[in-house]
């Protein structure tokens, strides 16, 4: 055999680089299903569905054009279950004189493959993944001598290079960036003429893999079924692309204005729901930034305003690009940054969603039983919620690997350690995303169905959110005080007084020891409830 293309579950690309020189009389490809890649974190039953069922159909698409495959089943007695080990056997068997792929997503994954490969004396040629726009060397020169690294100045050097929603030299419509435009709430009434997400009935394979993740992996968090209510994501290029033209012709108008908000039972609004399609290559980025630039440009009506479709594109374009360069450039060190030092647990009602707080349980129980949670949600319900809660920064790294259908960590880990808690020092984002319970009620309905009081900080009916912005304000004044960004919410917080400071202290170490049984040291007794101090509203870009 001369070369040996491997073939890794979130590489289902048939335009791949590795494929380039592919000679079906002297090559094959290798494609392994291996337990370990579910459980070296906790992963969860609709992540391992997606990742098995769009394996498989891959696997048949290669099988119908008649491309040789070496490909074990998760089910094969011989399988050792992980890469390496998969990887080890199939070298010995085959013998190629070289092994090919396209550049891998994981650092994890990549490390193992070297080590394997210079184990068996297997030359190990990495080709670059054209499913981005930017390479990671780009990046790495973008990122040279900056102390801080801004989406703002990376997304606008790329808009520039391949062109994108540009005027000649200019930014269309001379602006670069509509956020302001993008940040809106629903009416009272909530969100209106919700189009219903394109959802796909499980086939066969799909149905199989189900069964078989329910058998083995039944102690794993969330619930899968193979009704299209519990899993109907796209698992194939041809579904991807239909959820594509779905939310360009259903959604993108709407994505702009609505991209922050949330409403109860509402898990699907205005978002694209590609995340995992994307990640699992099914779909490129190129396209999927082009198509939106075509349906805003080629639109008969004027429906599509040009906020909605950058505020689209700077999520492709810029934080998805930018958080892979971040990724690249930090790691192996990046996963164990903690520069808040926090140290808490997880609370257990993570993998449960059983708590009294209505927006974590919204956000929780939608999670666990569809894999999915849209951006705000993440960052403003859960992320936020451990930030002021200050769980270890790799304990929620692993929640958020774990339970998402679009979790992969060149992408999670980013937003998780960076943008979500902080823990990089200010290197992803110029301040942390911390705000009180105001902001979920600004943004959301869930207050007004919950038994907290998002004015409240301390008091029988004190929002456990508000309570441990002012507690997370307290704990690192000194630290956050130096932050340009953070001088209103330092300043709001100074005007405390010590018996109010005291309270709020007390109030948060009680919801703690309520979630995990712990509460620290603190001497002072809540005097009586305090009127609740000016609180943050707003979220930070
Ligand atoms: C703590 C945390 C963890 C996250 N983990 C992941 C993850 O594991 N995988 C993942 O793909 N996204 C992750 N995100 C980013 C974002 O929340 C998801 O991409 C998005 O919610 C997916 O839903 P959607 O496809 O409907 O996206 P939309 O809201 O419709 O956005 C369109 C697309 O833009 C891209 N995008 C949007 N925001 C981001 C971002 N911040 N970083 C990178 N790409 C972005 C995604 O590809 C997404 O499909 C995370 C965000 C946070 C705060
Ligand atoms: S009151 Fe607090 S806990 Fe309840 S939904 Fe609002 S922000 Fe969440």
């Amino acid at each position: 055999m001369r070369h040996l293309l491997l073939v890794l579950g979130d590489q289902l690309d048939r335009d791949a680089s590795g494929f380039d020189d592919f000679d079906p009389k002297r090559d094959a490809v290798w494609m392994a299903e291996v337990a370990e890649e579910s459980e070296h974190i906790w992963s969860s039953k609709q992540r391992i569905a997606l990742f098995l069922s769009a394996m498989r159909h891959f696997r048949d698409r290669l099988t119908q054009e008649k491309i040789p495959l070496h490909y074990t089943v998760i089910d094969d007695p011989t399988n050792t279950q992980s890469i390496a080990s998969e990887l080890k056997r199939t070298i010995a068997r085959l013998r190629p004189e070289k092994l090919v792929m396209t550049a891998p997503g994981d650092w994890r994954v990549l490390q193992a493959i070297k080590v394997v490969a210079a184990a068996q004396s297997v030359p190990l040629d990495i080709r670059e993944d054209r499913h981005f726009f930017s390479t990671v060397r780009e990046f790495a020169e973008h990122a040279k001598g900056r102390k801080q690294l801004r989406l703002e100045y990376w997304v606008r050097a790329l808009r520039v290079r391949h062109n994108i929603l540009m005027d000649g030299g200019a930014p269309l419509g001379g602006q670069w960036n509509f956020d302001q435009d993008n940040r809106e709430s629903f009416e009272k009434e909530g969100p209106r003429d919700v189009p219903a997400p394109k959802r796909f009935t499980p086939d066969e394979i799909t149905r199989d893999v189900i069964k078989l993740v329910n058998r083995r992996f039944g102690r794993h968090p969330g619930t899968v079924s193979a009704s299209q209510d519990s899993f109907g994501w796209p698992v194939t290029r041809e579904e991807a692309l239909e959820v594509l033209d779905d939310f360009l012709t259903h959604r993108l108008a709407q994505f702009g204005r609505f991209q922050d908000a949330m409403w109860t039972d509402q898990p699907w609004l205005f978002h694209a729901h590609i995340a995992s399609a994307l990640n699992l290559k099914l779909l490129s980025a190129r396209e999927v930034v082009h198509a939106a630039e075509r349906a805003f440009r080629h639109q008969s009506t004027d429906t599509i305003p040009l906020s909605a479709v950058e505020g689209f594109i700077r999520q492709i374009l810029g934080w998805r690009e930018y958080v892979r360069g971040i990724y690249w450039t930090q790691m192996p060190g990046y996963v164990d940054r903690n520069a808040l030092n926090a140290h808490e647990p997880l609370p257990a009602f993570f993998w449960t969603a059983e708590t009294e707080m209505t927006c974590l349980r919204q956000a929780l129980t939608q999670t666990l039983a569809l894999g999915y949670a849209h951006h705000i949600q993440r960052l403003m319900v859960t992320g936020l919620y451990c930030l002021l809660f200050g769980v270890s920064p790799r304990q929620v790294h692993e929640w958020y690997l774990s339970v998402y259908v679009d979790a992969v960590e060149w992408v999670e880990l980013p937003n998780t350690i960076g943008m979500s808690q902080a823990a990089d020092g200010g290197l992803m984002a110029s301040k942390p995303y911390a705000a009180s319970g105001q902001y979920i009620r600004r943004m959301s309905n869930y207050c007004q169905n919950c038994r907290f009081d998002p004015s409240q900080s301390v008091g029988q009916d004190a929002c456990p959110i508000t309570t441990l912005y002012w507690d997370f304000l307290s704990r690192h004044e000194k630290q956050l005080e130096k932050n340009p960004r953070m001088v209103m919410q330092i300043r709001n917080l100074k005007r405390l007084t010590d018996e109010q400071r005291d309270a709020i202290s007390l109030t948060a170490a009680q919801h703690r020891q309520a979630v995990n049984g712990k509460i620290k040291g603190l001497k002072q007794s809540l005097s009586s409830v305090i009127k609740a101090p000016k609180q943050s509203t707003r979220r930070s870009s």
